[in-house]
């Protein structure tokens, strides 16, 4: 197992980080919006998606495919899993996230039927963009999931490109009626996040289609989403809230909520925190891109992706894009403003 590399001797925190470092695969647990104290398991290398989505907070999609692949070794991924639970962790969750698409993992079914027979305790919710719902396979082994969480933006393929745009092959009325068969099959919790992006999917017509899609699609919850951290292109702005209302009342009050507009259920803040100290101190030697950090510290990019989120949000280092892509540094108030491209 590859061990963190960016560690000094002398750093306090140096005995817990090497306790936490054998997890290559597992991260966290973080504080989630929407599922409270989460457990992120990761078992796709670093932006390997379906999608590129102009709102991705983990930058461009390195390798863009529809191709179901065991990525990484699934008995890796078991051992650390079954390690971790072991100790019977106080968790909301135990989530497949990251910084790629899960379904893409020819491993997910096995390591969630693992979870759910070795661990019943545990809830088990999958974040997907549901593109790859259109396949058997996949549908299949999401049933032993408690809850799966797939993101829907438009039923207009023009939007939809536009937001996401997807591999080739992809069409979202495939999409819409693979969400639509899977929903038939499953017994567990569908919670379709709709994720908005003013002037983009909030058009009357946009939103009406959305509400029809929602009605044959029949989740238990959808959920509002928007930007929360400085926009990676100028096209894509946040929703403010009075926006999120609007969508809200034409979309159906009874069945949408808007997720992020509060801070994240309390107890679970800074369970990153040694991890977070590190990455901080090492964006103020020199700015970094997601793939740096990943590679010198041995940590999973869905970990990586949200702990500079995180300190985004929070304005404690900032992104401007360079030649090798989205570089992040620490802000510093006498430091020149760096120059902020287009993301693509
Ligand atoms: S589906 Fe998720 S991981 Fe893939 S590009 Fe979109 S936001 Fe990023």
């Amino acid at each position: 197992m590859q061990q963190k590399k960016q560690l000094s001797p002398d750093n306090p925190n140096h005995q817990k980080q090497e306790e936490q470092m054998k997890y290559r695969h597992i991260f966290g647990p973080v504080a989630s919006h929407r599922l409270g104290r989460s457990l992120g398991i990761d078992l796709i290398p670093y932006k390997t998606c379906s999608y590129n989505c102009i709102y991705c907070e983990c930058g461009e999609t390195t390798m863009q495919t529809v191709q179901r692949a065991a990525f990484i070794p699934e008995d890796e991924v078991m051992e650390e899993l079954k390690n971790f639970l072991s100790t019977s962790p106080d968790l909301d969750s135990v989530t497949f996230a990251g910084s790629g698409e899960p379904t893409l993992s020819l491993s997910l079914g096995n390591v969630i039927a693992m979870v759910k027979e070795e661990f019943p305790a545990y809830t088990s919710s999958v974040l997907t963009n549901g593109s790859l719902l259109t396949r058997a396979d996949v549908r299949a082994e999401l049933l032993a999931a408690d809850r799966v969480i797939p993101t829907l933006t438009s039923t207009k393929e023009e939007t939809f490109e536009a937001i996401h745009r997807p591999h080739p092959s992809l069409s979202i009325d495939a999409i819409i009626r693979g969400m639509e068969e899977f929903r038939q099959a499953y017994r567990g919790e569908i919670w379709l996040e709709v994720f908005i992006i003013p002037g983009i999917n909030t058009t009357d017509e946009e939103l009406t289609l959305l509400r029809d899609a929602i009605g044959t699609i029949n989740p238990d919850r959808v959920q509002l989403n928007t930007l929360d951290r400085p926009a990676p292109e100028r096209r894509v702005q946040a929703a403010s809230e009075t926006d999120l209302n609007r969508i809200r009342d034409h979309l159906g009050r009874e069945i949408a909520e808007i997720i992020n507009l509060s801070p994240p259920v309390s107890g679970s803040a800074g369970v990153l925190g040694e991890e977070k100290e590190m990455i901080c101190a090492m964006l103020s030697r020199r700015p970094s891109t997601i793939e740096d950090i990943i590679t010198l510290t041995g940590m999973s990019g869905g970990e990586v992706a949200k702990i500079l989120r995180d300190l985004e949000k929070a304005e404690e280092i900032r992104s401007y894009r360079g030649a090798r892509g989205t570089f992040y540094s620490s802000t510093l108030p006498d430091e020149a403003e760096p120059k902020r491209e287009e993301n693509h």
